[in-house]
């Protein structure tokens, strides 16, 4: 993969923005990022941020972040927390305060009312079975409804009392007067506002009726004088709906609606509603769980900020939908880290190590560099009799290739002495329990006389490293389309059951034990991990492996 170039790629966008700020059509261009606050934001959401956010930014224009909350029985404050969180996390302020959707009920309460005025809105008493009915479908026109042409005081008298609360959740909705035959199926009188008892977290009581999406985003996109209203293409065949909104109500300003291809990402879902049944039913453990898709997962993960944006900036956008290999996006983390983080060294499986001719008492501080490349400064390491190497670094029998410690072999501990394995020592079950080494003193920082020593190992010293626990994550479904689940099946039939692996009395070397939430190392020879944001601290020190050294998904 080549690196993108500095200045970053012209998508169509991009081209639509640079034209009306250069043909004068705007002079500062205004975006909007509108999240309904009924989840966590995913990485779906991370492109839908970095294009709105990133527009602006480059062009010297202004982004909100508006929260789309007409619908007070999915939402909740929680949500916008967390929403307002990640916003800011990816790298990206809103301009002014904090916008609600909620806070033009008022207005557009007055436009609903206009529209009945104008004879282009009516109170309809049809059950949402019989509306169904009367819409018809892509093939056959739908029927007007027999309560259409009531009189525009009967109108609004219903919508007062609708308002008022006198009328039951269902039993009357206010829809737009369009055209019940149009081959757009969303002009076939769409609802503007339905009955819903129900308290909002922005609102309270004040409201028990609520505008519809439809009737809600255009107008506010008008309201805060939104240039370019960007939305996925789902929203393509509601364009003229909004755009009919706009022609029929005084509003300030007219803004245009542009669509592009949702991110859809291999081997995981984003969908707010498959995330949230994953959390309520107990398959992770919450919304952050650093198995789920959403961006606070990724960030207990791991994964930097600039690494989903960079991620977000080589998908490009398009008006095509496809499917990013999730090997993208590790691809990004990985080459982030790799600059980035930290070397230090974890045994993850520990099998002890006896240097049987070092010196009892004797301990010599290796300095060891903390980064290959960049100046990060030194670690000490305490090198002294007993030590510790991983499990899967002796090996009896090993394959062909093998370059660690074998029986009678030598190996380099890294950053410190060629130790040679002379005795196994085994408990009753036959299992090997310690290793008795010898190490060559004339080896430290140089190679052996005489010989080669092929391979490295990772080690660290017995009595000063410290114990911890280490979470090894892995993809959360081992299908590439989770969602073809078997036939009759369901996404949840493809979740991984080995996506967390947790081991525990691992050993860290003693520069890990002051880590701290989120920070960021490469765990030599093991991947990249970090020390989890809820659960380590000092004394209880827990690392999530945030990706793989290298990939090897699909070999
Ligand atoms: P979900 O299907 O997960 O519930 P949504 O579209 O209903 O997503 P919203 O909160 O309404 O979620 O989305 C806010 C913005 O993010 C919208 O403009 C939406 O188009 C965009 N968005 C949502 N999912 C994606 C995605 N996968 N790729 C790109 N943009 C997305
Ligand atoms: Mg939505």
């Amino acid at each position: 993969m080549n690196k993108p170039e500095s200045t970053p790629p012209a998508h169509f966008l991009r081209q639509i923005v640079q034209a009306d700020l250069q043909s004068g059509k705007h002079t500062k261009i205004v975006t909007r990022f509108p999240p309904e606050p009924n989840g966590y934001l995913h990485i779906g959401h991370a492109k839908s941020i970095c294009l709105n956010f990133g527009l602006a930014q480059e062009s010297g224009g202004e982004c909100h972040l508006r929260f789309d909350d007409t619908n007070p029985a999915k939402e909740e404050q929680e949500y916008i927390d967390a929403i307002k969180q990640d916003v800011e996390w990816l790298g990206f302020k809103w301009s002014g305060d904090i916008r609600y959707a909620s806070d033009y009920f008022d207005q557009l309460h007055a436009w609903a009312i206009e529209l009945i005025k104008a004879g282009k809105a009516y109170v309809c008493d049809l059950t949402p079975e019989q509306a169904r009915e009367y819409r018809g479908n892509l093939t056959e026109p739908g029927k007007n409804s027999p309560f259409r042409d009531r009189s525009v005081e009967e109108n609004l008298d219903l919508f007062a009392r609708m308002t008022a609360g006198e009328f039951p959740d269902g039993a009357k909705a206010l829809r737009a007067k369009i055209d019940m035959a149009a081959p757009n199926m969303n002009l076939r009188d769409p609802i503007m506002y339905r009955i819903r008892h129900a308290h909002h977290h922005q609102t309270g009581d004040k409201w028990c009726i609520y505008p519809s999406y439809d009737f809600t985003h255009g107008q506010s996109d008008a309201i805060e004088l939104i240039t370019h209203s960007i939305c996925t293409l789902e929203f393509e065949d509601h364009r003229p709906l909004y755009e009919w909104f706009l022609d029929n109500l005084p509003v300030p300003a007219k803004p245009r609606q542009y669509e592009f291809a949702r991110l859809n990402l291999n081997y995981t879902v984003t969908s707010k509603r498959k995330l949230k049944q994953l959390v309520d039913e107990g398959y992770v453990d919450g919304w952050d769980d650093p198995r789920m898709s959403t961006l606070s997962a990724f960030r207990r993960r791991g994964y930097t900020s600039a690494s989903i944006r960079e991620f977000c900036e080589r998908i490009g956008v398009t008006r095509s939908d496809a499917v990013v290999d999730m090997g993208m996006l590790e691809f990004c983390i990985r080459d982030d880290l790799d600059n980035n983080a930290p070397r230090a060294m974890c045994v993850l499986r520990p099998l002890k190590v006896t240097i049987t001719n070092y010196p009892e008492g004797q301990v010599e501080n290796l300095s060891l560099p903390r980064h290959p490349k960049q100046d990060m400064g030194e670690r000490m390491l305490p090198f002294s009799r007993e030590l510790y190497i991983d499990q899967d670094d002796y090996m009896v029998d090993p394959p062909k290739g093998y370059k660690r410690l074998v029986p009678g072999g030598e190996v380099r501990l890294r950053g410190s002495y060629v130790i040679r394995a002379d005795e196994a020592i085994t408990d009753a079950e036959g299992n090997i329990v310690e290793l008795l080494c010898s190490y060559d003193p004339d080896t430290l920082g140089k190679n052996p006389e005489g010989r080669k020593v092929k391979g490295v190992i990772h080690w660290v010293p017995a009595a000063d490293s410290v114990e911890c626990e280490v979470r090894l994550y892995d993809r959360l479904f081992n299908a590439a389309n989770p969602d073809k689940g078997e036939e009759g099946g369901t996404f949840l039939d493809n979740i991984n059951p080995d996506s967390l692996v947790v081991l525990k009395g691992c050993r860290a070397e003693p520069s890990l034990a002051t880590a701290t939430a989120e920070e960021r190392f490469q765990f030599e020879r093991e991947g990249y991990f970090c020390a989890d944001s809820k659960d380590s601290r000092p004394g209880n020190l827990v690392f999530n492996r945030t990706v793989t050294l290298r990939d090897s998904w699909g070999q």
